[in-house]
């Protein structure tokens, strides 16, 4: 915290951190300042967010505020909230997350719920599904923390990222009904996939286009990994690839649920219209800003 002409006199109490911390911030052009600043007091005193409020008047150790100026540091630099504590909550589940991994969204969330929902309505008894492009596998494990007799196989191009995956799957309890592989874009180990095929695909691909990299907010685009955001072309490719090869992994009833870019559904519905294997099931918005955000298919000559 700045020197001030009134630090001798004034201490530095939890309610005066915040409320500094908070305009700070705000002045760095940080989102959600006060969420932030609470986050981070909270991270440094190793206390929950809302026990803040019954210690206003509390200073804390000089060590715990030698914490706090370092995260307060980053954050104006603009290194994501979730990174500097390591963990997001997502699908009412928390997940760490490292910089090798993107933080996962809450748009996300929506093709989530749709998997569930996909899954629910076959009751099947013996469900597999498929996660490509996992990063922290928050998807496959909130759809196994949901789903509890199905299975997953999660695939990432990042060793960095499966590791963070493997150890979310183990915090979650879903370790012995996920399996995680190391595999770039469709090539996965033959016995890695079901005889019968995957019921359900499920992948959040990096989809920003290189050429849009640079518009991105500097907390994206200059911490989370590009390797998870862009795919080095137009941002289709991964929607491509699936619509040409991943009909070959699914069962004949199976589904495949995509998330897409802002105003990014109706170029991936041109890809998928291409391929007669293809029968386009559903588009759903997010609630977050509305936007057309997840897509459904299934395969051509199956019921439903
Ligand atoms: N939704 C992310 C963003 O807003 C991008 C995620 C992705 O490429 N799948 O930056």
């Amino acid at each position: 915290m700045p020197s001030s002409p009134t630090e001798k006199t004034e201490p530095w109490t939890i309610q005066r951190l915040l409320n500094w911390t908070k305009g700070h911030l705000a002045a760095k052009g940080v989102g959600e300042p006060r969420l932030a600043t609470e986050v981070l007091l909270a991270q440094a005193l190793g206390c929950r967010r809302i026990d803040l409020y019954a210690r206003f008047d509390r200073v804390p150790e000089p060590g715990q505020l030698d914490v706090f100026r370092d995260l307060v540091k980053r954050a104006a630099g603009h290194t994501p909230i979730s990174y500097l504590v390591g963990r997001k909550e997502f699908y009412s589940l928390e997940f760490e997350v490292s910089p090798a991994v993107l933080i996962p969204r809450p748009e996300t969330e929506l093709l989530v719920q749709q998997a569930i929902e996909t899954v629910r309505g076959w009751d099947r008894p013996d469900c597999h599904l498929l996660d490509l492009c996992t990063g922290s596998g928050c998807i496959a494990i909130a759809l196994l923390k949901n789903l509890p007799t199905v299975r997953a196989l999660a695939t990432d191009v990042s060793a960095d990222a499966l590791a963070i995956a493997a150890r979310n799957a183990a915090a979650h309890g879903v370790d012995e009904r996920l399996t995680l592989v190391e595999a770039d874009r469709l090539v996965l180990p033959g016995d890695a996939v079901p005889a019968q095929g995957f019921d359900l695909i499920a992948c959040n691909p990096p989809y920003v286009a290189v050429g849009e990299m640079a518009t991105l907010d500097a907390n994206v685009r200059d911490h989370e990994p590009h390797l998870a955001l862009t795919d080095g072309s137009d941002g289709l490719s991964f929607y491509r690839l699936l619509a040409e090869e991943s009909a070959a992994l699914l069962q004949p009833e199976g589904a495949l649920l995509l998330e897409v870019a802002d105003g990014g559904a109706e170029a991936v519905r041109e890809i998928f219209a291409a391929h007669p294997t293809w029968r386009h099931t559903g588009t759903w918005r997010d609630a977050v800003a509305g936007h057309e955000r997840v897509l459904r298919y299934a395969l051509v000559g199956a019921p439903g």
